[in-house]
């Protein structure tokens, strides 16, 4: 019984792919003729491999507000914000006369910029940690991050959750996307698998891998290589899985074995950090880290990352035992636009409108999920939330596995043909709404995932 439901579900998938996709080339005629062109001398035509979607990439004009243009003249309503970074909407005007003043004042010295001073007093007050330094991505956030934890206690290996995405750089490029159950070893006790050509084995090994939600692993894990663990890295609401939440105490357990073991804890916050509130996961689950990670949200549409930290930490870097360095750490372009982000911005009473927009998403989408009997449940936390296409609650990466990422692919194409653009890779991702979202945005996405709904149950 269970298993003709399951194929009834995916047959209606399949066919709304068939027919969403020839709507979608009719529609971006443009955008396809520049993804065949640009694949001369653009590798792989876009300008990072997850620019690619299926059939083709979207090239995108101008935003504003929450809406974006593509180079087809389409307009939609933006629920993709540059892979959840666009929380405040596009070209609020606090970050355009910000950057506009700055611009004019010359834009890099590699100098520290009066900005970074407040920036810095912001995030301390908010992350409860004291002592912050810049980069300009995640990736160059998470890596500094695992440096510290290894130069702070002398030792080499870290441990990170299976699934979990922390940038580009070797130590945690392992086990994140891969599938392969024979790679990914047993779940309870995963092996440390690479997650891209070009992550030599001798760096892989030194990452352990533990599976989410599961404190008992993480003890095993802990009792058998003790002294060898520098600090794990989670991210405390698992984000490139759909949203996968913390069960209750697991955050606590992190902490409370890492300090048993002399390890440090860094949070990847480059997702959740202002998104799920003023102080990210750290002030919404109430467990403070050695480390936080950010980025994303942070610059208001620019590249910046930041990374806080402990005085004991962050005084590594104090007294020269790590050099934390960037030619553009710190730019004067980037500081006035966090500084715009987080003094004029998004402060308390832009929190309540975000999760007023929150409860009309989550009520709006489960009541259509429920409606249509979609083998589905909804998750959201904050400005970000996603649909699950999957009956049971996912609380790991190996029942995240299971999920046919077919549904998610119907209901994006779905949207974007109906003016709603959500992330391309929409098993994983989720949406992220800004500030500057509307009722009426809200209700064009539910009202499609109603016609989604109808589609599916035709
Ligand atoms: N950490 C997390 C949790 C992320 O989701 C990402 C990017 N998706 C990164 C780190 C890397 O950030 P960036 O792409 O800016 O290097």
């Amino acid at each position: 019984m269970q298993t003709t439901t399951a194929a009834r579900d995916i047959a209606a998938a399949e066919r709304i792919i068939a027919d969403e996709r020839d709507r979608f080339r009719d529609r971006m005629t443009t955008s396809g003729r520049l993804a065949e062109t640009a694949k001369a001398h653009l590798a792989g035509g876009v300008t990072s491999s997850w620019q690619i979607s299926r059939p083709h990439p979207i090239w995108i004009e101008r935003g504003k507000g929450s809406h974006v243009w593509d180079v087809d003249g389409n307009e939609f309503v933006d629920l993709h914000g540059g892979y959840g970074v666009m929380l405040v909407g596009h070209a609020h005007p606090a970050i355009v006369s910000a950057v506009h003043e700055r611009v004019e004042q010359g834009t890099h010295f590699a100098q520290p910029a009066p900005d970074a001073v407040v920036v810095a007093e912001r995030l301390a007050d908010r992350y409860g940690l004291p002592q912050w330094r810049f980069g300009n991505s995640g990736t160059e956030a998470t890596m500094d991050a695992v440096h510290l934890m290894r130069a702070v206690t002398g030792r080499d290996v870290i441990l990170k959750f299976e699934g979990a995405y922390h940038g580009h750089h070797d130590s945690v490029q392992v086990s994140s996307w891969n599938e392969d159950e024979d790679e990914l070893g047993p779940s309870r006790r995963p092996r440390s698998a690479a997650a891209s050509a070009g992550i030599p084995e001798a760096i892989v090994e030194l990452t352990l891998v533990a599976p989410f939600n599961d404190l008992e692993a993480v003890e095993a894990i802990f009792a058998a290589r003790r002294e060898e663990i520098a600090g794990v890295i989670i991210e405390p609401v698992l984000m490139n899985c759909g949203i996968v939440l913390p069960e209750p105490g697991f955050l606590e357990g992190l902490r409370t074995v890492t300090e048993r073991y002399g390890s440090l804890l860094a949070y990847d916050e480059v997702k959740t950090g202002l998104t799920l509130g003023p102080g990210g996961a750290t002030r919404r689950f109430g467990v403070t880290p050695d480390i936080v990670c950010l980025a994303k949200a942070l610059g208001g549409g620019l590249p910046i990352a930041a990374i806080g930290g402990t005085a004991e930490v962050m005084g590594a870097i104090s007294s020269g035992l790590y050099e934390q360095v960037g030619t553009f750490n710190g730019n004067p372009l980037c500081m006035a636009a966090a500084k715009a982000v987080l003094t004029e911005i998004m402060v308390p009473e832009t929190y309540a409108r975000l999760f007023e927009i929150e409860d009309r998403m989550r009520n709006g989408a489960q009541r259509i999920v429920d409606e249509f009997e979609l083998p589905a449940y909804v998750v959201t936390i904050g400005a970000k939330g996603c649909i699950t296409y999957s009956t049971e609650r996912v609380t790991n990466y190996r029942q995240f596995l299971t999920i046919d990422e077919r549904f998610a692919y119907a209901a994006w194409l779905m949207q974007l043909n109906r003016g709603v653009f959500l992330p391309p890779w929409t098993k994983g991702e989720q949406w992220l709404t800004s500030i500057q979202h509307t009722d009426e945005d809200i209700d064009l996405y539910l009202e499609t995932l109603e016609a989604f709904g109808r589609a599916f149950r035709r």
